[in-house]
């Protein structure tokens, strides 16, 4: 076997750009996937902010396969048989712009640009182990296969067995998970831009809040793409245990409400695919780094849900740079060991990977207050409807609307507290 300087275990968003950044510093990496190509078993909603692909690929837009340019911002709030819509529109120029892309078409290209630096691309592998000698990680064990190496990236995703095989987490906890489901349904071009008002290739995303997990903990987005839209929905896995629903039936019954069906209609579906989401952030981050390997992505806990914005992706990138640039700086004293590897929390801030995790650390233990999918969208609801009602029997202002629809169903108190506890968190 060839000598590598670094065995990188998933070619996904943050393995791939760990590979890109240590191939185009001039060493031998090798980048192992179990999927069939990259990408073609990683699921997601379908935005990427692109700040740390630039930093990585600066002419980027030049080939990347990109869907569309995301122009309008939705926030759906539903109940059984009424929703209220908010929606936000500014030019890209106007502010950092994001894009929809498909995983298996990205993460490809992205491999290939690795590739097309030196790295060395291993499909159908799957690495089953790391090997320790002399109290360290010294490389990994694939179908029986030992490869030695100086430094192993664990890029393995969400329920990464590389980061537990090297004692950098325990067993994973099922209330820190939410389950995915996503289709793709096929619609021509201009169908898209006729029912979601987009010009070209512009692009719209939605986040919907409330009937769509069955006022579970959770919700659901819609992305469109050139020729297709996103539609999907997470939710908690122990809600769905504990109340007995499978997302099957939740994406059938969102499928079938009056916000979505008008935009669906007459579309095929192309794919459906479901996949699990480490959502507790920075609480859940396990320990990053050990003599000889690095966690990034993923695998590291990098995802931040604040519930309008979804970050995945780009942490993935920004960490995979991150984690390369500390093996090229570690390189001139020739040591991977711990405290060494400890310059990959410089970078990791550099990029302000760690800070924003900080910052919204609070945003999961908000999001996990059952009231903000079930109680407040019913309510909300019921003050619309009051509202827009005029029957004769006497006009209604807003606080008596207000005060009736939340008698029995929530104190002011507990919504002021809510409030400025969304505004801390999120
Ligand atoms: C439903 C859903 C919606 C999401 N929406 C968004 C979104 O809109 N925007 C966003 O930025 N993020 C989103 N995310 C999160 C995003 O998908 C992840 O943060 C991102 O994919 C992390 O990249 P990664 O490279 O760390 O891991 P992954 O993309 O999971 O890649 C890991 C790779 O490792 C491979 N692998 C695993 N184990 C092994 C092994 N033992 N040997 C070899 N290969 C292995 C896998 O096949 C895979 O290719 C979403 C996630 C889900 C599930």
């Amino acid at each position: 076997m060839e000598q590598f300087d670094v065995a990188i275990v998933g070619a996904g968003p943050a393995g791939s750009s760990a590979a890109y950044y240590l191939a185009n510093a001039g060493f031998q990496v090798i980048l192992l996937e179990r999927g069939k190509s990259p990408g073609s078993k990683n699921v997601f909603g379908g935005r990427i902010y692109p700040y740390s692909l630039e930093e990585l690929i600066p002419n980027y837009m030049e080939d990347a396969p990109i869907e569309r340019i995301i122009k309008k911002e939705g926030l759906t709030f539903m109940t059984e048989d009424a929703s209220l819509s908010a929606s936000f529109s500014a030019p890209s120029s106007d502010r950092r712009f994001s894009f929809t892309v498909f995983r298996s078409r990205f993460d490809e290209w992205l491999a290939q640009k690795a590739v097309e630096k030196g790295a060395f691309l291993l499909n159908e592998v799957k690495v089953d182990d790391v090997l320790v000698e002399k109290d360290r990680i010294a490389g990994i064990v694939a179908g029986g296969d030992e490869i030695r190496t100086h430094l192993v990236i664990a890029a393995d995703g969400a329920i990464s067995k590389i980061a537990q095989k090297a004692g950098l987490r325990g067993s994973l906890e099922p209330q820190n998970f939410s389950i995915g489901v996503k289709e793709v349904i096929e619609l021509p071009k201009g169908s898209i831009n006729d029912r979601f008002q987009l010009e070209s290739n512009e692009g719209a995303s939605i986040v919907y809040v409330g009937y769509v997990t069955r006022f579970l903990r959770g919700g659901g987005f819609l992305y469109t793409n050139r020729e297709s839209v996103s539609l999907g929905i997470v939710v908690k896995g122990v809600d769905l245990v504990e109340r007995r629903i499978n997302v099957e039936s939740l994406m059938g019954n969102f499928k079938e409400h009056e916000v979505i069906r008008n935009l669906i209609v007459d579309g095929k579906l192309l794919e459906y695919n479901t996949h699990l989401i480490p959502e507790a952030g920075f609480k859940m981050m396990p320990r990053l780094f050990t003599d000889g390997l690095i966690l990034v992505g993923d695998a590291a806990g990098f995802i931040i849900n604040n519930g309008y914005t979804f970050r995945g992706v780009d942490l993935a990138i920004a960490s995979g740079i991150a984690a390369a640039e500390t093996f090229t700086q570690l390189q001139k004293d020739g040591n991977t060991n711990r405290s060494s590897l400890s310059a990959y929390l410089t970078n990791l801030n550099k990029r302000n990977v760690i800070r924003d995790l900080k910052k919204f650390k609070d945003g999961p233990s908000f999001l996990n207050n059952p009231r903000l999918y079930s109680e407040y969208p019913k309510i909300l609801m019921d003050l619309l409807k009051t509202m827009y009602s005029i029957d004769g029997r006497g006009g209604k202002r807003i606080r008596e609307g207000a005060r009736e629809t939340m008698k029995g169903k929530i104190s002011m108190t507990r919504l002021v507290r809510d409030l400025i506890g969304g505004m801390n968190a999120i």
